[in-house]
């Protein structure tokens, strides 16, 4: 069974390499789209929803300044390192990420499947 759950934060950054304005110091609200594969228990549920989204928001850099966990914070390279975090953070409730979707703004995301 697969769990599709949506959260948001908000961040910082600046791209070191990109010649125009987003090599200047900007922020966005990004929105992050999780696809989480696990089994159906006895009780007619794969995990809490409330649990779960409780442990992802404690996975997203609110407030931070990306530079400063990611070399060079592209979505593109933000999304593979959301996802081996929430992966990680998901292993001991014996759930999977199947895919993360990282929307910078409403058209335009990066979408990493493990
Ligand atoms: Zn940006």
């Amino acid at each position: 069974m697969l769990l599709k759950i949506i959260r948001k934060f908000s961040s910082a950054h600046r791209l070191p390499h990109y010649d125009g304005p987003c090599y200047q110091l900007h922020g966005h609200t990004w929105k992050v789209v999780f696809l989480i594969e696990g089994k159906v228990k006895e009780n007619g549920m794969v995990h809490d929803f409330k649990v779960l989204k409780k442990l992802l928001d404690a996975q997203l850099p609110d407030h931070q300044y990306l530079n400063d966990l990611v070399e060079n914070p592209t979505a593109e390279n933000l999304a593979p390192y959301l996802f081996q975090k929430v992966n990680q953070a998901l292993q001991p409730l014996e759930l999977k990420l199947k895919s993360i979707e990282l929307w910078e703004n409403e058209n335009a995301a990066a979408v990493f499947e493990g």
